[in-house]
């Protein structure tokens, strides 16, 4: 009930949840409340949840806020989904988000920005901003996001919770909308660390719906966090203290990385030299893979189809304006007309093409563009075939630096949030924002934010910290020491 009223109070000025039933929230409050009297409730019985709009949820409109998903119903649950509900956890709404997590803001969507609830001028980050926001805005406990390139932690870091990218494969992706299939994680989002942990727990793990979950067994995470003791060596890459970082955010990590110091941590400088090729790297293979997993919108097996009648009414009439050209022609003319008819798209081409255009917003069609010409006969092997390798390399980096250190630490993003609408029509800008985030989706490797202090201009700072493959027990003990 608390956070319903908290909810309607706030949700207006933040529009953090884009969907939430509160009749049927209640009834499943009702539900869980008598298997808590009884002693039949699972472990996360009490836990309220916010759901980013990018998870399939039964019987729930998942839109990924497009207009190309906005009337699509769910008939199952994804699994992470599943393993919360089985655990009772309260699923309390559905969280607002960039287009088909496409974003660093959570200004490209349907329903209007959500806001930063530390200042409702700013942006909460994206892509899983309504995710973080809601957090943030206390309008539940946890919630879960899909980072791809950054979109829990920099949201995350943007209003001043905690939030996990898993190993990649950590965690089954079944009913994540795919955005870039190889990049794409599913990971929660807390108020504290412990929290954060705790999701984790139950969403980890093998997923005979997801062949590329892996087989490895799960950490006990909380258990991981109990050993305060451990002395951890932190590697501090020179790449990603350099320029375009925001003074005031360095000093704060800086004195983070201090304060790990005086705590008996073992800080060591280390190089990632391929830092510097990771957003155009990324910006290669995440638009390829999106351009591929998009083409299913097409109107007709999926999403949005616009409105067909429309279409042979306009096909009609050029047609027959057409022929009545053909008819009225003389010599040549003739030719060229038959032509033209001829070169008219089929009423199904026409359909395709409307029901994307109509379906899609800008940041959407940009990247299904950028995918679709670096995937292209002729530029594969210059972008395609190239930025795998150089992903590799950066993985490289970060296996090489993994043998000397267990965690390597940097800010979460260069700067705090930015007002809403002031990088909206800088797609480069937005992109750089990514710069120390997406390396970790490159490398296939965990990385958590969490709260490093307040910017003297009142905005939440995050730190990163970046731990090797199936090592989320690093990542989360060296977050609980900055906590
Ligand atoms: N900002 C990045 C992008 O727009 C990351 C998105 C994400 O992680 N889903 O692609």
């Amino acid at each position: 009930s608390q956070y319903l009223e908290r909810i309607k109070e706030i949700n207006p000025a933040v529009n953090a949840m884009v969907q939430f039933d509160e009749k049927s929230v209640q009834d499943e409050a009702g539900r869980i409340s008598k298997k808590i009297k009884d002693g039949s409730a699972g472990p996360l019985a009490g836990a309220v949840v916010g759901v980013k709009d990018v998870l399939c949820e039964r019987g729930k409109k998942v839109t990924c806020s497009s207009a190309m998903l906005k009337d699509f119903e769910s008939v199952y649950d994804a699994s992470v989904i599943r393993s919360l509900r089985e655990k009772d956890a309260l699923l309390i709404g559905r969280c607002n988000m960039d287009e088909f997590a496409m974003g660093s803001s959570n200004e490209n969507t349907i329903f209007g920005p959500a806001r930063n609830p530390v200042d409702t001028e700013y942006v909460p980050g994206g892509s899983s901003g309504g995710s973080a926001a809601a957090v943030a805005a206390d309008m539940c406990d946890v919630s879960l996001g899909s980072d791809t390139g950054g979109s829990i932690r920099q949201p995350a870091a943007y209003c001043g919770v905690v939030g996990l990218k898993p190993t990649y494969s950590r965690v089954s992706r079944y009913g994540l909308v795919a955005f870039a299939s190889s990049f794409d994680c599913i990971g929660p989002i807390g108020k504290n660390v412990t929290d954060t942990a705790l999701v984790l727990q139950h969403i980890a793990g093998h997923d005979t719906m997801d062949n590329s979950s892996s087989r490895k067994p799960v950490d006990d995470y909380l258990k991981g966090l109990e050993s305060e003791d451990r002395k951890l060596r932190i590697g501090v890459p020179e790449e990603y203290f350099g320029e375009g970082l925001d003074d005031n955010v360095r000093k704060l990590i800086e004195e983070q990385i201090s304060a790990l110091e005086k705590d008996g941590a073992k800080i060591v400088p280390v190089s990632l030299p391929h830092t510097k090729y990771g957003i155009a790297t990324y910006y290669i293979l995440a638009t390829a893979e999106a351009s591929s997993n998009l083409a299913r919108y097409d109107g007709i097996r999926y999403g949005h189809r616009a409105d067909f009648r429309e279409i042979e009414e306009e096909l009609g009439k050029e047609t027959r304006a057409i022929e009545k050209d053909i008819k009225n022609a003389v010599g040549a003319g003739k030719e060229e007309a038959i032509e033209r008819l001829s070169a008219l798209d089929s009423p199904l081409v026409r359909l395709y093409k409307k029901s994307r255009t109509e379906g899609f917003g800008d940041e959407v069609k940009r990247r299904i563009m950028l995918g679709t010409y670096v995937l292209s006969a002729g530029y594969y092997d210059a972008y395609y075939a190239k930025a795998q390798k150089v992903r590799r390399l950066i993985k490289e980096d970060f296996e090489s630096v993994f043998s000397d250190v267990d965690v390597v630490v940097s800010p979460t993003a260069p700067t705090t949030a930015f007002k809403v609408g002031e990088n909206q029509d800088d797609p480069i800008s937005m992109y750089l924002n990514d710069v120390y985030t997406i390396s970790a989706n490159l490398a296939g490797i965990c990385g958590i934010s969490v709260p490093a202090g307040t910017h003297p201009n009142g905005l939440p700072v995050g730190i990163q910290f970046m731990g090797n493959s199936f090592r989320e027990t690093d990542i989360l003990q060296a977050a609980r020491r900055v906590e």
